[in-house]
């Protein structure tokens, strides 16, 4: 399958490839949508192919990427063949057995809402409940075996005061070992099959958000924090699925697709 990346615009650095809508969780911030395609393996190598020498680095995620039917681990092999970073962007309930010895993955990806488990438990919700305890295991995991993460955090009105002690926590956890990448601080939008119906009980003000990160950053913490007033928008992320068999890219038609659904 031959496909045309002509109009990728070139500040683009980082691919960003829904595999699956499907998830385990049912976050009530989520921005995903249901209606795109599970990617077949052709496709999604395809679309690796194509995209080699025009971006450093591919973000496999969802949905969840995990509970991808088309073989993820043999998707990271094959994108780190191809020279890539190759980075997994995953809520970490149906991790395998021995996930921070993969080695075709340069980075996990990783969400933390809170340092309150009820906090963090009552925006992402788990059947059966427990998403908390589990995050922290995974980060422990991946901190004895010397391996690189990211955290990702959704901002929304309910944690935006907990942030602080996230960050002097995170401080003390890189002493202990933790080798954080980056913390992403996404602002909550009233976007996606969560964020569209809880719009209301957790937007965030945007002033508040801004003036958090502003502290943060300005805080000299030994670790990077992006923060993404748009979640959805990004100068050097592009957005790739597949819809009816098509490759689809790009944040307005990302636009196109969540938008109906909260009219
Ligand atoms: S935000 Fe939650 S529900 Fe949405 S894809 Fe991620 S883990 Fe699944």
């Amino acid at each position: 399958m031959a496909l045309d990346l002509r109009g990728l615009d070139p500040r683009k650095r980082i691919a960003s490839l829904f595999l699956t809508p499907h998830c385990d969780m049912s976050c009530r911030f989520c921005a995903s949508e249901t209606d795109f395609a599970v990617m077949s393996f052709d496709e999604a190598a395809s679309l690796l192919s194509a995209l080699k020498g025009r971006v450093e680095s591919v973000v496999l995620g969802g949905g969840e990427p995990f509970l991808w039917p088309n073989d993820l681990e043999k998707l990271t092999c094959f994108a780190a063949d191809l020279g890539f970073q190759v980075q997994v962007c995953t809520n970490g309930v149906n991790l395998p057995v021995g996930f921070e010895k993969i080695q075709s993955i340069s980075r996990y990806i990783l969400p933390l809402e809170s340092l309150d488990p009820s906090l963090h438990d009552g925006l992402r919700w788990l059947r059966g409940g427990g998403h908390h305890g589990l995050i922290l295991d995974r980060i422990r995991t991946l901190v004895q075996a010397k391996r690189e993460l990211t955290l990702s955090t959704v901002v929304t009105c309910e944690n935006l005061p907990g942030l602080q002690d996230m960050a002097e926590w995170l401080v003390a956890e890189g002493l202990s070992g933790l080798n954080l990448h980056a913390w992403h601080l996404y602002r909550f939008l009233s976007v996606g099959r969560g964020g569209a119906p809880n719009g209301q009980e957790l937007a965030v003000d945007r002033d508040q958000y801004q003036s958090a990160c502003r502290a943060l950053k300005a805080a000299g913490l030994p670790f990077t924090i992006y923060q993404r007033d748009d979640m959805q928008r990004a100068s050097t992320v592009e957005f790739f699925w597949f819809e009816k068999g098509r490759l689809r890219m790009g944040i307005d038609l990302a636009r196109d697709l969540v938008e109906p659904g909260q009219t």
